[in-house]
C-alpha cells in the first residue's frame, strides 16, 4: 500500500526543549491513521510541522510523493494537506454558507479579507462554490441552517461546520487535531460516522485525539508516541494491549487511578 504522508526522521526543539525526535510514520493511501500519547509527548508539535505551521529542524515530509517539508501553511493547504484546530474557527456572524465559502477562498490563498469579499454578501460566487458548499452541510447534518449565523451552532456542530470548511478544498489528507474534546457522545457517534464516509469517498485521515474509543473504533492504524518519540505503532487491537503504552501513560499519569484516556 503507498502512502499519502510519508514522515521521516522529524526533528524538532524549541529552545532546548527536544518536542519530537527523529519520528518516522507513515499514512497509508485510504486509511485512518490515528495518533496518541501523553501530553507533552510532542503530537501538536508534530502536526505543527507537517502542515506547515512550525518549520522542523530536521527531517523530511513527503505528500503523496512530493517533497513538502517546510513548506509554508497555505502551500501545504494548496498540495492537498488540511488541518482542523483544536479551538474551532469559524466566523460567528456569517452563516453557514458563507462560512464555507470565506474557508474555500482563504484555502485558495487569499487574504482574509479578501476571503471575505469572495462570499455572497459581497460578490456573485461560483455556483459550482456554492454547490459543494451545500453538499458538505448535507454530509455534516446541517444543510437546514444553511443561512443561519454560525453564532446559533453548538460546540459540536461548530466542529462539524469547520470539518465541511476543511472539506471545501478537496483535500487528499485531513489532520484532525482533537476532534471530539468537548463534544458530547451523540455528537461523537455523528462526526464517527461522518469522517468514515468522507474516508470511503477517498479522504486520508491523521487524527490526534485522546479519546481511546473513538480512536480504536475509527482508526485502520494506530501510532504511540512518547516523549517526541515514536513507541510503537500498529493496529487498534495490537496498541491496546500493548504494555509498552499503559507504562507510558501510567508512567506520568499525575494522579493515581487516571486512566490513558484520562491522563492527558
Ligand atoms: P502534545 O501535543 O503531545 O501534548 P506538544 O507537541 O504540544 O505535545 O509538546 C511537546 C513538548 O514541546 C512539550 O514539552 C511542550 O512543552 C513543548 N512545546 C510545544 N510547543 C512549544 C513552544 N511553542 N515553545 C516551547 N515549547 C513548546
Ligand atoms: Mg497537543
Amino acid at each position: 500500500m503507498s502512502a499519502i504522508l510519508k514522515v521521516e526522521n522529524l526533528s524538532k526543539a524549541f529552545s532546548g526543549v527536544r518536542a519530537v525526535r527523529e519520528a518516522s510514520f507513515e499514512v497509508e493511501q485510504g486509511s485512518i491513521t490515528g495518533l496518541i500519547g501523553p501530553n507533552g509527548s510532542g503530537k501538536s508539535t508534530t502536526i505543527d510541522c507537517i502542515s506547515g505551521f512550525q518549520r522542523i529542524d530536521a527531517g523530511r515530509v513527503e505528500l503523496d510523493g512530493d517533497d513538502i517539508t517546510n513548506l509554508a501553511a497555505p502551500d501545504v493547504a494548496h498540495a492537498g494537506l488540511i488541518r482542523t484546530f483544536q479551538n474551532v474557527r469559524v466566523y460567528d456572524s456569517f452563516d453557514l454558507l458563507d462560512n464555507l465559502l470565506v474557508a474555500d477562498a482563504a484555502l485558495g490563498g487569499l487574504h482574509w479579507y479578501d476571503a471575505l469579499m469572495r462570499t455572497r454578501s459581497f460578490r456573485s460566487v461560483s455556483a459550482a462554490a456554492e454547490a459543494r458548499a451545500s453538499a458538505l452541510l448535507d454530509l455534516v447534518g446541517l444543510s437546514r441552517l444553511i443561512h443561519a449565523p454560525a453564532t446559533v451552532l453548538s460546540y459540536g456542530q461548530k466542529k462539524l461546520l469547520a470539518f465541511a470548511a476543511a472539506m471545501m478544498a478537496r483535500p487528499r489528507l485531513i489532520v484532525l487535531d482533537e476532534p471530539v474534546a468537548g463534544v458530547n457522545p451523540t455528537r461523537i457517534n455523528e462526526l464517527a460516522d461522518i469522517l468514515r464516509k468522507a474516508n470511503a469517498g477517498g479522504i486520508s485521515f491523521l487524527i490526534v485525539e485522546h479519546n481511546v474509543e473513538f480512536i480504536n473504533s475509527l482508526c485502520h492504524k494506530v501510532i504511540v508516541f512518547e516523549q517526541g518519540r515514536k513507541l510503537m505503532e500498529g493496529p487498534p487491537d495490537t496498541v491496546r494491549n500493548d504494555p509498552r503504552v499503559l507504562d507510558a501513560y501510567l508512567g506520568i499519569a499525575p494522579a493515581s487511578g487516571a486512566s490513558p484516556a484520562e491522563a492527558t
